[in-house]
């Protein structure tokens, strides 16, 4: 072949040759249910709901159920959330709450707000998920609660954690931002611990633009996060008697039907990705220098908020990570590398940027380090986003075909 032709026909799509994924994906998805139900709610005029009555009562019930929990207490975003849970949990100033390294960093910056001290533990390499045989020993008389967070969707060892739990009387939140629909042993993600936090932010795998919600079994926490999000309000209380620090974290009726709309898509969407990355794993298991994260750790079903494999350069002719996931980027495969420091490397933690926050002098950010989060960050760790996982198996195929052709080329 010549080299005109092998640039024409088999060139990286990044330095003009032909792309090999050819589907689009978006995100998200909708038809004219979702179009004529916030139509209607914006014609009723009732917008608002500062009862958390009506449609917004109506979308919590139909989320609890779906989860198998008692309640759920809708809120503004998945980080108040979080935030609702840790308060109603009973954290006070200076106690420590155990989180991991490689999340979002409203898992971690909400503990702050709660003026509580994040302590951070390393992932397990299989999963990327919160390593239970690194908690115990992170665990002080401080020690509070700890937040697994379902990173991508899959579930954490959940087992493990509420038994760590049990015998050291800690709280246990979890962060199922990524992890709607998902399961552990059968049963829905974020129903296992205490609370249940998710988020309805834009890429989320249930999204109404912004908005969140959490979930629990528990009367005596929902009574209090329920009034946490309205204004300190109580059931049976007056309009302007306001019992505790909460704040308005309510939602609107037009995010309620959008939710309500769109939760009757989750499951049949969750099946698909949960089957979408089984294939994938069987394709990319056999490509030298990428390794998916592992199924088998009682994930029943998997979300996949995120597709992540772990790339080795050493396979690519030395291509550096963040070169491989541009490359395959303009093939069409919708790829990120994450996040680019785990989260105690942020200048927050590392200037204890705190402002008012009692947090102890003690407390030293530079000195942790968690070398599974190090090395995912920065070496190995490749997303394909949740909105792509929904495609044919095809598309898996064509996913597959642009890491062989990047590996190919570099
Ligand atoms: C998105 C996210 C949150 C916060 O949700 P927002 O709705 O954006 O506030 C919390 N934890 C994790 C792991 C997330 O990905």
């Amino acid at each position: 072949m010549q080299l005109t032709d092998l640039l024409m026909n088999e060139g990286l799509a990044q330095h003009g040759g032909p792309k090999t994924v050819t589907s689009t994906f978006s995100w998200p998805l909708y038809d004219d249910t979702e179009v004529e139900a916030v139509a209607a709610v914006v014609r009723s005029g009732a917008w608002g709901n500062p009862d958390c009555a009506g449609l917004v009562a109506q979308f919590e019930q139909e989320f609890a159920a779906y989860c198998g929990s008692k309640y759920a207490v809708s809120c503004v975003n998945g980080s108040v959330s979080l935030r609702l849970a840790l308060i109603a949990c009973g954290v006070k100033p200076g106690d420590e709450v155990i989180v991991p390294p490689y999340t979002f960093i409203a898992t971690a910056s909400t503990v702050v707000e709660a003026n509580c001290v994040p302590v951070f533990v390393d992932i397990d390499p299989d999963t990327y998920n919160l390593d239970p045989r690194a908690i115990e020993a992170a665990i002080t008389e401080r020690t509070r609660a700890i937040i697994p967070v379902h990173f991508g969707g899959q579930a954490c060892d959940m087992d493990a954690i509420l038994d760590i739990a049990r015998r050291h009387n800690l709280r246990v939140i979890e962060d199922a931002a990524h992890a709607h629909g998902a399961e552990y042993k059968g049963k829905k993600l974020g129903t296992w611990g205490n609370v249940g936090s998710f988020s309805f932010q834009s890429s989320k795998n249930l999204t109404a633009g912004e908005g969140g919600i959490v979930v629990t079994d528990d009367d005596e926490l929902y009574a209090l996060m329920n009034s946490l999000r309205n204004v300190g309000r109580i059931e049976g209380g007056q309009w302007y008697d306001h019992y505790n620090p909460g704040c308005n974290y309510r939602i609107t009726q037009m995010q309620a039907v959008l939710l309500s709309a769109q939760l009757q898509r989750l499951e049949e969407q969750t099946l698909r990705r949960d089957e979408n990355g089984r294939y994938l794993n069987e394709l990319l298991t056999p490509i030298d220098g990428i390794t998916p994260l592992t199924r088998g750790h009682g994930e029943t079903l998997h979300c996949y908020h995120l597709y992540i494999f772990k790339y080795d350069k050493s396979h690519f002719n030395g291509l550096p990570k963040n070169e491989f996931v541009e490359r395959l980027a303009a093939e069409g495969v919708p790829c990120f590398r994450g996040y680019p420091h785990p989260l105690y490397r942020q200048p927050l933690f590392q200037q204890k940027n705190f402002m008012c926050y009692a947090l102890p002098e003690s407390v030293d950010y530079s000195q942790v380090l968690c070398p599974v989060a190090e090395r995912a960050c920065a070496e190995e760790a490749v997303w394909i986003l949740q909105h792509a996982m929904l495609g044919t198996r095809q598309d898996m195929e064509a996913f597959a075909e642009a890491i062989r052709k990047v590996q190919r080329l570099s």
